[in-house]
């Protein structure tokens, strides 16, 4: 079969049109609040009453009324956080109370211990408050019914802190998406295995495992496959009981390039097969039922791209998530050449000066092609070029996604 012609590969924004126009079907799991860290609310999340659900001193000091202030004050009890108020303050009294502790009746004002000059149970203001001040009013941060975190926000350290303030002890998050990964290849061998001549080493394997985990993911190995039809076929096979499947190798043109082939037999729709990038231009994306398949090219930096750059996308929303890019804008440091018609995912690294815009430079290294992983692995970043960008000088800002 003759090699396709670059114009007749689709763009990168094409593909991107596919990947989200995909149905996916998240799963949905009810957990405890505390095992919901990484993963993203199923369902609205309200306020149970209100917030704060009383009057609140935001001080330690006195509770009083502000028509007494420049009056000598009785103190007639104190309050503390936790303590309900026994009794109103009225003319001419003042309220020991702790930051936190209910307001009681009567006072509109508190006076901070600061401010305060106090002899047995005789105090003096020695500043003018003022109505409210130093006093969250009840339901001020949020009201009982209003929403605190919307279906779909990602539950990290304050959102699991707004659910256990509003007793949610157990959510309906979604389940992490169920991903299974394969290498392909008779010259690929195990990280342990000596390799004899010809064969390589599997970074693929290792470097998928990785990525997917880190986009919280659970994943299965099924480890590697010799380019063996049969085999290959049977392995698929097992991984499409997976929301998703990823094998690496075999989807180009040799004549030992199985995998897509083998995808359309198992009545997978191959949906994209081959793109303008550059690396990655030989990714294949389809469904089946509902799992969704990424075939990555062999190569490891085009696996790389692919997964950071087009997978992510579908993976995002299998979490139950919002699609994010992670882009960084960026001055370039040095000038660079007009580039091809493929969008370009060049390794940078990025360095902030410290001045006052904050906008990293951004530092090309070296890139020797698509299976130089070493690069990638001292970079940050991958300064986009889009297709048949032109040449740009020192100090233009660019857009790098940040790995
Ligand atoms: P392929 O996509 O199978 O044509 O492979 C393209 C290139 O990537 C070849 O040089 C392979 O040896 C290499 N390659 C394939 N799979 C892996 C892997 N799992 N780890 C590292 N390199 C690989
Ligand atoms: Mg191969």
């Amino acid at each position: 079969m003759a090699e396709i012609e670059v114009a007749n590969l689709i763009s990168v924004a094409e593909a991107i049109a596919v990947l989200d126009g995909t149905p996916v079907w998240p799963r949905v799991v009810r957990v405890a609040l505390a095992d919901a860290q990484g993963l993203c609310l199923a369902e609205d999340i309200v306020a149970d009453r209100d917030y704060p659900p009383f009057d609140k001193s935001q001080m330690d000091g006195f509770a009083l009324r502000l028509v007494d202030a420049g009056k000598e004050l009785r103190v007639v009890g104190e309050i503390a956080a936790g303590q309900w108020p026994e009794r109103a303050v009225g003319a001419g009294e003042a309220v020991a109370i702790m930051t936190g502790a209910p307001m009681p009746e009567g006072a509109d004002s508190v006076a901070p211990v600061e401010v305060v000059k106090r002899e047995g149970d005789r105090i003096w203001v020695e500043e003018g408050g003022a109505r409210d001040r130093y006093i969250s009013r009840v339901g001020s941060d949020i009201r009982a019914g209003e929403m605190v975190l919307g279906k779909g926000v990602r539950m990290e350290a304050a959102q699991i802190a707004a659910a256990a303030s509003v007793g949610a002890a157990e959510v309906f998050v979604h389940g992490r998406p169920r991903v299974a990964v394969m290498a392909t290849g008779d010259e690929i061998v195990d990280v342990n295995v000596t390799p004899k001549l010809g064969q390589i080493r599997n970074s693929n394997l290792p470097m998928m495992v990785a990525l997917l985990r880190k986009m919280g993911c659970e994943v299965t190995s099924l480890g590697t496959i010799g380019d063996e039809p049969g085999k290959i076929r049977a392995a698929i096979l097992e991984g499409l009981k997976f929301d998703a499947l990823f094998v690496s190798g075999g989807m180009s043109m040799g004549e030992y390039d199985y995998v897509p082939g083998i995808f359309r037999e198992l009545g997978v729709e191959l949906k994209i097969t081959k793109l303008k990038i550059k690396p990655g231009k030989p990714f294949v994306f389809g469904s089946v039922g509902k799992s969704v398949v990424f075939g990555l090219p062999g190569n490891p930096v085009s696996a790389f791209v692919c997964t950071v750059r087009l997978a992510a996308r579908v993976l995002a929303r299998l979490s139950g998530g919002a699609v994010a890019d992670r882009w960084q804008c960026a001055r370039l440091s040095v000038a660079v050449k007009a580039h091809g018609s493929r969008e370009f995912y060049q390794p940078v690294r990025l360095e902030w000066s410290g001045s006052a815009d904050a906008i990293p430079m951004v530092l090309p290294v070296n890139y020797r092609g698509s299976s130089d992983i070493f690069t990638i692995a001292n970079s940050d970043g991958l300064l986009v070029r889009p297709a048949d960008d032109s040449a740009l000088t020192a100090g233009s800002l660019v857009r790098v996604l940040a790995i």
